[in-house]
């Protein structure tokens, strides 16, 4: 490949200040969060519209360059860094405008570097949701979501970005361009391709436009921060709950004890709701189309029930707006509050709702014998069955030390979760951390039916190399 004449051609395409090779420019984009990868790239392109997107993919195909989408760097799996100082670097940035919006549809298109956060309010000016809810919302991007196929808070009740997709505008490995966004709800003429680019993290085409499904806003929100005795209890309760809600539970998120401490450690402002220590609490919230006092009602019957079945120790209802909030910064704190406590080593597990007790309680065992003194922290959306089996390090032991564990805590734990018929990632994708491992998990089978796919769509293996597959 010559490097030269690729930047050339590049920047004839996009314009000189678009190709971007400053080392101190590129810095920010080859670090990931966590700080598990540090990458490479010949050069980061930015550009401006699906028509560059295009162009930047013909000229990759014609010099055999390999390209790496990035969205807005908050992926918790490596996918979005390139490896390879020969490397592409594609980030969607320019592309954030909405496109239409059809209210009578409920639905609205929009670019793929716009933030989660911006297709929030946009929908909330045409007075609609867009469920989709991440702590990273300020900075991650829609394309980078659907493209992770992300889950968050209100999977239970809306689905994973996957479910909120109607169709989508993606370039092609070869430059040609397919959309689909015509807002359908329903049509059945052969292969539904959305679905193989949601989640594809970037190594089967670069989304640059997608059509979304919006939700009625809801008018009423009813929040509680609650002690249960047990996980198990907590899913008694969640079934309770929707079987008394008629499905209007938006939120189900379990915080154990030593999170709720970590938070009220670390996060300013931050403080216990309730009055006495618990193993386990859940910040459940209701939502509904009615009024609020029907719904306050609605959770105030539902706790006394659970406190009278012993699925409830105790429980803070949310007063304010400002309460609601508190709460929920304690549950979305979780993440980054482990960071102030030394190593940690995650985990991004699901298993069958019914199995997470289970799950939680042999892996805590499991742990402990391998390290006594590690810490685990298992948070998370236990309504979908996910949770983050996050390991903090033993208070006294050195933090490099205790990370060298990851990969044999990584298999101690995702041996039991694959025991209980669970998944190594439930919402987080296989990026490059877990590619080694998905080879070891999946059926022969599967993998070639995902490198047929890959073959077919990418025959030169351009797009994010390295990842997945
Ligand atoms: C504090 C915090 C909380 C989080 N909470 C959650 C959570 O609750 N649930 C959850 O699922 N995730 C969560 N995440 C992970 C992360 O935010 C999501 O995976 C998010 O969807 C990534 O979006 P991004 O724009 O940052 O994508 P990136 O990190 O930039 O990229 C992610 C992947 O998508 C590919 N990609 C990006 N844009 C495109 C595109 N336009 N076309 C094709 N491929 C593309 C990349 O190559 C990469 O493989 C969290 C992360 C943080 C830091």
């Amino acid at each position: 490949m010559n490097k030269d004449a690729l930047l050339a051609d590049l920047r004839a395409a996009l314009g000189d200040a678009y190709v971007v090779t400053e080392p101190e420019q590129l810095a920010p984009h080859l670090v990931e969060r966590r700080g598990l990868y540090q990458g490479k790239a010949l050069a980061m392109l930015r550009p401006a519209d699906s028509a560059q997107v295009q162009a930047v993919m013909r000229i990759a195909t014609q010099h055999g360059a390999k390209v790496v989408p990035q969205g807005g760097n908050t992926g918790l799996v490596g996918g979005q860094i390139p490896m390879d100082d020969a490397c592409l670097l594609l980030t969607l940035g320019r592309l954030n405008q909405v496109r239409t919006r059809d209210a009578a549809n409920n639905t609205m298109t929009v670019e793929a570097g716009a933030t989660l956060h911006a297709v929030q309010h946009w929908a909330l000016e045409m007075e609609r949701l867009f469920p989709l809810s991440l702590a990273s919302e300020g900075t991650c991007q829609i394309g980078g979501n659907l493209a992770s196929n992300a889950g968050g808070t209100q999977v239970l009740r809306y689905g994973n970005a996957r479910d909120l997709v109607l169709g989508l505008e993606v370039v092609l490995a070869s430059g040609d361009i397919w959309s689909s966004l015509g807002g359908l709800r329903k049509d059945n003429t052969g292969y539904d391709l959305k679905h193989l680019f949601l989640g594809s993290e970037g190594t089967l085409g670069i989304i640059t436009a997608a059509t979304l499904k919006l939700f009625a806003l809801p008018k009423a929100q009813a929040t509680a921060f609650v002690a249960v005795p047990s996980v198990e209890a907590a899913v008694h309760l969640l079934r309770q709950a929707e079987a008394a809600s008629g499905g209007q539970v938006t939120g189900f998120e379990l915080v154990p004890r030593i999170g709720l401490e970590f938070v009220t450690r670390h996060l300013e402002g931050a403080r216990d709701p309730l009055t006495q220590a618990h193993a386990w609490y859940v910040l459940i919230e209701l939502s509904s189309g009615g009024t609020q006092s029907v719904l306050d009602e609605l959770l105030g019957t539902l706790l006394s029930q659970g406190i009278e079945q012993a699925l409830v120790l105790d429980g803070a209802v949310a007063q304010s707006d400002t309460q609601r909030a508190d709460f929920w910064a304690l549950r979305e704190s979780l993440s980054d509050v482990q960071r102030r406590e030394g190593g940690s080593i995650k985990h991004d597990i699901s298993v069958p709702v019914s199995a997470m007790g289970t799950f939680i309680e042999q892996a805590t065992q499991a742990v402990l014998r391998r390290l006594p003194g590690i810490r685990p922290v298992p948070f998370g959306h236990i309504g979908d069955g996910n949770v983050h089996f996050n390991l903090s390090q033993p208070v006294d032991m050195d933090t490099q030390d205790y990370l060298a564990l990851w990969g044999e805590f990584n298999d101690i734990v995702h041996g039991i979760a694959l025991s209980l018929n669970g998944s190594i990632s439930a919402e987080h994708g296989i990026g490059q951390l877990k590619r080694d491992e998905l080879a070891q998990i999946k059926s022969p089978i599967e993998m070639e039916m995902m490198r047929s796919v890959k073959h077919a769509l990418d025959p030169k293996g351009l797009l994010n190399p390295g990842k997945i597959i």
